[in-house]
């Protein structure tokens, strides 16, 4: 299991010299105009988890759509991978597959970022698009990188885990990907490819709902952003991404879950 023990001392807090560009920036990239939500979710769950700066990298035609739907983030618009690595420069974190669309243009953003060596969280389409690129998306990742499929999205990367049991398949998935695997689910395990393993069990169904994954992946890389051994991030993420649900039940929504944030983190403090 995973206790707040284990992980409160690594969350970081701002020191007083601090200004936006220290406290780690976020890049979260989008997927088409029809399509931003998602990104939207993760940059505003990135802010309020303490990020110093986050950007959207988005299509061109997606800018105009997420421009007036959130304030405090920057729009990098993007039209080729090159330009995704040239947008995604000095950020501290990406997180890219939330409703990045089930593309060749997915597959080739997530390859060219993960050539690059920035700490990526690849959750959703990006984790998709992989079939015949697996084994290649794994020598690029590192161990900072962060895997976070649910169950579906995790037995179509690796096949034959699941049957040994979900706390072995993670910890398999993670020396395999070099990589953090967050296998989410009602009990999540966090896996790192060092063998760490924990389990997070504090969700309530209510979780169960659009976008609260995006929300996770986006509390995760501000987490990384910021510089908190992604292992760690990903364990941290986890507990507060249930914790936000406190006081609320029936009813909840994604959008709920980043503005609850700062409640739990002062409570942590
Ligand atoms: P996704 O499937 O990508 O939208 O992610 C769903 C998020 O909600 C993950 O963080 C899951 O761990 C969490 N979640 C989904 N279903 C449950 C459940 N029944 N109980 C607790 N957490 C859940
Ligand atoms: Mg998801």
């Amino acid at each position: 299991m995973t206790t707040l023990a284990d992980w409160r001392t690594g969350l970081p807090w701002p020191e007083r010299e601090t200004h936006k560009h220290a406290r780690g920036r976020l890049g979260v990239v989008s997927g088409k105009a029809t399509q931003t939500g998602a990104a939207r979710l993760a940059a505003r769950a990135g802010l309020r988890i303490g990020a110093g700066l986050v950007r959207i990298l988005c299509p061109p035609d997606a800018a105009l759509v997420i421009a007036p739907a959130i304030e405090a983030v920057m729009l990098t618009p993007f039209s080729s991978p090159e330009g995704l690595v040239e947008g995604c420069e000095g950020m501290d974190a990406v997180v890219i597959g939330p409703a990045a669309g089930l593309t060749e243009a997915t597959q080739a953003n997530v390859r060219a970022l993960a050539m690059t060596g920035a700490a990526l969280v690849v959750d959703a389409d990006g984790l998709m698009v992989f079939e015949d690129w697996t084994e290649g998306l794994f020598e690029a990742l590192d161990r900072d990188d962060v895997l976070t499929p649910h169950e579906g999205e995790f037995e179509r990367l690796f096949p034959d885990l699941l049957g040994a049991g979900r706390e072995t398949a993670a910890a398999e998935a993670a020396a395999r990907a070099g990589a953090v695997v967050v296998l989410k689910g009602p009990e999540t395990v966090i896996a790192a490819p060092d063998g760490r393993v924990a389990v997070n069990d504090n969700g309530t169904p209510w979780l169960a709902t659009a976008g609260s994954g995006d929300v996770l992946a986006g509390m995760i890389g501000g987490l990384v952003a910021q510089r908190m051994d992604s292992f760690d991030a990903a364990r941290a993420a986890a507990w507060m991404h249930a914790e936000a649900t406190r006081g609320i039940g029936p009813g909840l929504i994604a959008e709920d879950l980043p503005d609850r944030l700062p409640a739990v983190l002062a409570a942590l403090h």
